[in-house]
């Protein structure tokens, strides 16, 4: 820390993201990636031409990516927001809707930026307990009279919420934005996206991250009433216009040409969670029952940081965040069924050696 950080940043912890090693290569399934690559549309369409065209500055307002989600997920252009990753979607709500007295509510085990978000902007947060057995009460966010912010599933639990039950949250709400990370929605869980049209305090929160295999582009968009979609333009357009580059503005759409495809891959990476969760029960471990394509999960006397050294050490990588109510876990993400494998036998190694 330098003697020119502002005081306002001193005490700031900020987010630790997965490890992206460059030393050797590993399986990776640490940080909730698909093991497959962008659909083949994506690949042809960033070519040559599209590199060519890089002395210009892209769309600021992504129009074209913008009608070609409308058109996917139903609603109408000014009801969708598109940003450099969805992280930047929800720093840009937090900044937008949150402030000293306009606090935000999530979960104690819940996505690690949620509170990063709160403590950058100096924002209140309410954090509120999940169960015994890690599941979101629903009840807890109903007329709870500040903003609330949910991954549905939620992570890195990958328990989901019910349609109802997320309606009942934004219903009590009338005077709160409710945000829904819905990063993992695509891997079996229900979207908010139907309540749209009736709450206007409602934001549906996307990622192509995860299911449409693009977390090296960084794309997320918003889905919402148009009021609340302008607001957040006002927070970009006085930070980073230009934040979503050219050539994924073009895969964006080529993307969203190819739903076929990412639907397939989502069937299987949910084929293989079963597989390997079984898999994992089989070998004693308990794991929470998820809706996403990760797994958290945890072997009574073995610490998460043994499994996770352990699985380093051979070839495998997955991610142990350690603190309170989640020493023991480890969350794998879910590859292709031979990665899988290999994390099994790597797994019944160390069941071996103790
Ligand atoms: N929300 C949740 C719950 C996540 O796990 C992630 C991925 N780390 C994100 C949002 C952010 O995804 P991205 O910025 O890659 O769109």
């Amino acid at each position: 820390m330098s003697r020119f950080l502002s005081g306002r940043f001193a005490a700031l912890e900020p987010y630790t993201p997965g490890e992206q090693p460059q030393d050797r290569t590993y399986i990776k399934l640490n940080t909730n990636e698909s093991p497959y690559p962008p659909a083949p549309r994506v690949l042809e369409a960033v070519d040559r031409e599209q590199v060519a065209m890089l002395h210009l500055y892209p769309d600021p307002t992504c129009r074209r990516l913008r009608e070609k989600l409308a058109e996917t997920y139903g609603v109408g252009v000014e009801n969708v927001f598109v940003t450099n990753g969805s992280d930047d979607i929800l720093n840009m709500s937090f900044m937008a809707f949150c402030d000293k007295e306009h606090g935000i509510a999530f979960p104690d085990i819940t996505y690690g930026f949620y509170s990063v978000y709160g403590q950058l902007h100096g924002v209140p947060c309410r954090v509120i307990p999940l169960t015994e057995d890690y599941r979101i009460r629903a009840s807890d966010y109903e007329c709870i009279g500040m903003h609330v912010v949910l991954a549905n599933p939620n992570a890195p639990t990958g328990i989901p919420l019910s349609l109802g039950e997320i309606e009942g949250i934004v219903r009590s709400n009338p005077d709160h934005v409710v945000m829904i990370d819905e990063a993992y929605v695509d891997f079996g869980g229900t979207s908010a996206l139907p309540l749209l049209r009736q709450y206007k305090n409602l934001l549906v929160i996307r990622t192509f991250s995860k299911s449409r295999s693009m977390a090296g582009a960084r794309l997320g968009f918003a889905m919402g009433d148009s009021a609340l979609i302008q607001d957040l333009e006002r927070i970009k357009y006085s930070m980073n216009p230009y934040d979503v580059n050219r050539l994924t503005q073009v895969a964006g759409i080529a993307s969203l040409e190819s739903d076929a495809y990412y639907k397939a891959n989502a069937e299987t990476i949910i084929k293989v969670r079963e597989y390997t969760k079984k898999a994992l029960e089989n070998r004693g471990f308990i794991v929470l029952p998820s809706k996403a394509n990760f797994l958290f999960a945890k072997k009574p006397g073995v610490s998460g940081e043994e499994i996770y050294q352990h699985l380093r050490d051979g070839g495998v990588l997955v991610r142990w965040f350690g603190g309170a109510r989640v020493w023991e876990f480890v969350r794998i993400t879910i590859g292709t069924k031979a990665q899988m494998d290999t994390l099994l036998s790597v797994l019944d190694k160390l069941r071996s050696e103790r």
